[in-house]
């Protein structure tokens, strides 16, 4: 029998050798032959040690398939060589075909192995910056063996469901209305300023990296070398960068370093309205078209575009729709918010800088209050709330006495500057420290309000393990239900009670622990903000202060006490 040789379908990446993998170097210097276009085998031409060479023309891609089957069976080690991956717009496939054509078998046919490489996709997308990043598809615009039809509707509908798209192919001397067209099919679901690279060359001689926008991309230099990288609803541009974000730009908070949504809490269908398992994404997928144009565009201002009658909407306008009917009546869970992150002076990048350059800007919320023990909100408060919140944001009272304001906003320094400048104090919302109080309700009880206003100014809004609260009564009535709080802090003439690690909810609730009796005023916020910092520096992330408390045994120089076990009481019928 004779012997069989090797067909090695190798991707070289983009042209330079040093994106090029070492297997794809190492299958170069073992074959005997290389088959290839013209170009490809010039830009490999360093890596070669005499093999033999057979070029072809661009358009015999047919026949040099064939020829290197032939080669092959005929006992050779032949090199087929494409650019970036032989698997994507390669020679991989066509291989394949013209062995499937002759009844071949792994089994005993000639072996193949196809070497991977870096596709034009990933190559283009690492200059651009990272347009790529979430769901993302590649179209060939060349109609040579694919009919425009099926390339048109693939661009529709990748147009409708928010992919990323990398155009490959966009136009040559011949085919130059393709690209025309695919950029009004394009504007027909995107807004024509969606972040749009093109990439001419990447990592050969005469690279060329532009970003531009959807309706400007066609004033540029597009040719046969040129990858089209079209970004979703969420991309946007950063000093020449193209950044399409890893989630959809409302469900986390930038500017702080740890993400308020933790790993087990993703998993939650409240935390993620727009997932399926919470309903509301899938409802909203079911509901007709009108009604769902209706709803959406309460909260968007994307659909002005015509749409498709039968396009679904895209995961963007689920998620802000399920935000906007949240923010509409609903419960609108808080980590689904972009919050002020900052103390003062307050951070803004968290909402303005991440923002896409079109739509509505990211949901922002922040808690306000009149004062620590002070609950009166003046007529003024109340109207500057009610017009900050206008007609798309929401207010909420809570039981900490706050009013928590959910706005879409772009500027959340300038909404804040407004706040404060009508006294009132402004706290982030979610995993920090709250100082609370109660109103001080008689003059004489009112001895402790400097406390409070202290411990507010060092450590209200302080990012903190978990959402931790440090209560502080006026008075030893402490109706206000100090003890029962993470850090309870009660005036009596004469000092300060302390109590650690109250459970305030849930089946196991306890009072927290009485600590010390008697700490002088000129002591008491010291030795909280001494506790705060242990917390701060000790606690892991997500975990409770009384759990805390617990684990380390001692904070602030106070030993942790178990609660008596409680009994079980079993009380059978009769006995
Ligand atoms: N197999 C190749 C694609 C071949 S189709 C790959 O995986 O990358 C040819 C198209 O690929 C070109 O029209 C262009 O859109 C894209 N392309 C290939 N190499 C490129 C490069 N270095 N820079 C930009 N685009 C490239």
């Amino acid at each position: 029998m004779n012997k069989l040789g090797k067909l090695l379908v190798i991707g070289f990446g983009p042209g330079d050798m040093e994106h090029i993998t070492k297997r794809a170097l190492d299958a170069l210097a073992e074959s005997e032959v290389i088959i290839g276009y013209n170009t490809y085998v010039d830009l490999i031409r360093p890596l070669l040690n005499g093999q033999e060479i057979v070029r072809t023309g661009m358009t015999e891609e047919v026949s040099r398939a064939q020829e290197a089957v032939r080669q092959a069976e005929a006992g050779r080690k032949v090199a087929v060589i494409s650019s970036g991956d032989a698997g994507v717009y390669g020679m991989a496939g066509l291989i394949y075909e013209v062995l499937m054509e002759k009844g071949w078998r792994r089994s005993d046919g000639v072996e193949v192995e196809v070497v991977p490489g870096i596709s034009a996709i990933q190559s283009c997308a690492s200059l651009l910056g990272a347009p790529v990043m979430h769901d993302a598809c590649t179209i060939s615009l060349s109609d040579h063996l694919t009919p425009w039809e099926t390339i048109i509707r693939r661009v529709e509908a990748a147009a409708s469901a928010d992919f990323v798209i990398a155009l490959y192919n966009p136009r040559s001397g011949r085919r130059t209305r393709q690209i025309v067209e695919t950029q009004a099919v394009l504007l027909r679901y995107r807004d024509p300023k969606t972040p749009v690279g093109l990439v001419k060359s990447a990592y050969r001689d005469r690279q060329q990296v532009i970003v531009t926008t959807l309706e400007d991309m066609l004033n540029h230099d597009i040719g046969m070398l040129t990858t089209v990288i079209i970004g979703n609803s969420s991309t946007m541009v950063y000093d020449g960068l193209i950044v399409t974000p890893r989630g959809y730009q409302r469900k986390y908070t930038l500017g702080s370093a740890e993400q308020p949504l933790k790993p087990h809490e993703r998993l939650r269908p409240e935390a993620e309205p727009w997932s399926l398992s919470a309903g509301g994404a899938g409802e909203a997928a079911a509901a007709p078209a009108a009604a769902r144009q209706a709803q959406s565009t309460a909260v968007l201002e994307r659909p002005e575009q015509p749409l498709a009658p039968a396009a679904a909407p895209g995961p963007a306008e689920l998620a802000a729709e399920a935000l906007g009917r949240l923010a509409a009546g609903g419960r609108l869970p808080e980590d689904a918010a972009v919050r002020w992150s900052g103390q003062a002076p307050p951070v803004s990048a968290a909402a303005s800088g991440t923002a896409p350059s079109h739509g509505k800007p990211a949901l922002f919320e922040i808690g306000v209050a009149p004062g620590v023990g002070n609950k009166k909100f003046s007529a003024r408060q109340m109207a500057l709330l009610a017009d900050a919140a206008g007609e798309e944001g929401e207010l909420e009272y809570t039981t900490d006495h706050q009013i928590i304001l959910r706005v879409p906003c772009a500027d959340p320094d300038a909404l804040v500057a407004r706040l404060q400048e009508a006294k009132l104090i402004i706290m982030p919302v979610g995993d920090v420290i709250k100082v609370k109080a109660c109103d001080f309700c008689n003059l004489e009880k009112d001895d402790a309000v400097p406390v409070a206003e202290r411990l507010q100014v060092a450590l209200g809004g302080l990012s903190a393990p978990k959402e931790t609260s440090i209560a502080l009564n006026g008075c030893a009535m402490a109706c206000y239900g100090a003890v029962l709080e993470d850090i309870g802090i009660v005036y009596r003439k004469g000092g300060y009670d302390l109590f650690l690690g109250g459970k305030k909810f849930g089946r196991n609730a306890h009072p927290a622990q009485p600590v010390a009796e008697g700490i002088p005023v000129d002591q008491i916020a010291d030795i909280v903000e001494g506790i705060v910092a242990e917390f701060k520096e000790k606690g892991h992330p997500n975990e409770r202060f009384h759990k805390f408390f617990k684990r380390v045994g001692v904070v602030g120089g106070f030993r942790h006490e178990d609660a008596p076990v409680t009994v079980e009481v079993n009380p059978v019928c009769g006995d």
